[in-house]
């Protein structure tokens, strides 16, 4: 009996020692472990963040909340520049959905959003604000339902609800002080406050204000270590019509002889140059081509005046949302862009007829990225291209020095950070 068990015990051990130790069955123990510990680290290992800015980089972050238009930048010495805030009175669903969520205002996250971008920088204040134009979508709307801000007597929306949790040292538009006078916009809700806005912060903030000053590169300079950089420079290159001319600081007004009236605030959008490096970058808010691409228009084509003055450039935001009415083939031929970034947060952004133009080599010859922050399913269907249905944050990267850039799609339904995609490094100068 004891034999038999010891002869039945042995076989056992034979069998077991087969079915374990030959070559396949090792090859399936080790691919058994691996996928083990594959499970274990995804559940341990967070997926890639963003890592923080770091002295030497350029970061351009164009955010999505889903409500407008709004970039901020870190320069490579870490002076913070934040170019719009825009939250939009459109509804759903021809808005996109709110980013991440709409638990907290578009403001209350752009301002988050901006506090986390700043980790790494010597400050968490935004040194400089710009608005490229008065629009909603680009400084925040005003009605009824909008909240008192935290800390004055105005209502907060957009670039007035920014200083509830960072501060802004200074402030750039294009007709501080006087939004009364020639060319200036309508008043209405969203101006009287910006206006009380302006005042209050003033007084007890310390915030100071200035006119956008067309044709000069000694407005947005670097604050911290300007001599570590001598390759870098912002160039103003158009306001309200006026239009650097290459000169010097000399300017010319395109809109020169147009009734006040008549004047069309995308048309009047600020637009600039930033250079580090051998890496050019355009933006110009809300600038159009009505008159030439599209619908006649009595305001005069302001978007070749820039672009003939701009030249070519690595990366541009793409003008107006990509709407149906921007970004000329004039302007596209010459600034001729490897990269472009489309803020959109409407279903008609962006429009086929630019969508098309913007992939089409025979507007201008070479390769290109294009990235919109937020093509809903609709717009993609519209586009005939359900590809092209996306969401995210866009940052550019620009490497130290300026010699090359990577271009992130950054999550933005959580404040995670994880990158969805990278795209680069692309040369700089091509
Ligand atoms: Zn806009």
């Amino acid at each position: 009996m004891l034999n038999k068990y010891k002869t039945q015990n042995s076989r056992a051990r034979s069998w077991l020692r087969k079915i374990t130790e030959t070559p396949r069955a090792l090859w399936i123990r080790n691919a058994l472990c691996s996928l083990c510990l594959l499970a274990l680290f995804a559940v341990a290992s967070p997926a890639a963040t963003l890592p923080p800015w770091s002295e030497g980089h350029l970061d351009i972050h164009h955010i999505n909340t889903g409500f407008g238009e709004s970039a901020f930048y870190i320069l490579p010495d870490g002076t913070s520049l934040l170019v719009d805030a825009g939250v939009s009175n459109a509804k759903r669903p021809w808005r996109a959905e709110a980013r991440p969520d709409a638990s907290r205002s578009a403001g209350e996250y752009l301002a988050r959003y901006i506090l986390r971008a700043l980790d790494g920088a010597p400050a968490k204040t935004i040194h400089y604000a710009m608005l490229s134009h008065f629009h909603e979508d680009h400084m925040g709307a005003v009605n009824k339902k909008t909240p008192d801000s935290r800390t004055g007597p105005y209502k907060a929306s957009g670039i007035t609800e920014i200083p509830d949790f960072v501060p802004i040292a200074k402030i750039i538009d294009g007709l501080y002080p006087d939004y009364d006078g020639p060319g200036g916009p309508w008043h209405d809700p969203k101006m009287n406050n910006y206006e009380k806005f302006l005042k209050w912060q003033m007084k007890n903030k310390g915030l100071a204000a200035e006119r956008f000053k067309v044709g000069v590169n000694n407005q947005i300079v670097l604050l911290n270590a300007p001599q570590k950089y001598p390759g870098f420079e912002i160039r103003n290159l158009a306001a309200r019509g006026v239009v650097w001319t290459g000169k010097d600081g000399q300017t010319r007004d395109v809109f020169a002889g147009v009734p006040d009236n008549q004047k069309r605030e995308n048309k009047s959008s600020i637009a600039f140059r930033l250079t580090y490096g051998k890496f050019k970058w355009f933006t110009g808010g809300d600038l159009d081509c009505r008159g030439v691409d599209t619908i006649p228009d009595l305001t005069p084509d302001i978007e070749t005046a820039v672009a003939e003055i701009c030249g070519h450039v690595d990366a541009m935001k793409a003008n107006h949302h990509g709407n149906y009415d921007a970004n000329s083939v004039a302007l596209l031929r010459l600034l001729s862009p490897r990269a472009i970034v489309i803020d959109t947060w409407g279903a008609s952004q962006p429009c086929m007829n630019i969508w098309r133009r913007l992939k089409d080599k025979s507007v201008w010859p070479g390769p290109r990225d294009i990235f919109a922050t937020n093509v809903m399913p609709a717009t993609a269907l519209a586009l005939h291209d359900e590809a092209a249905e996306v969401h995210s944050h866009v940052v550019i990267r620009v490497a130290p020095g300026g010699d090359s850039y990577t271009i992130y799609r950054v999550r933005d339904t959580d404040e995670k950070g994880v990158i969805e995609t990278a795209t680069g490094p692309i040369s700089c100068g091509q």
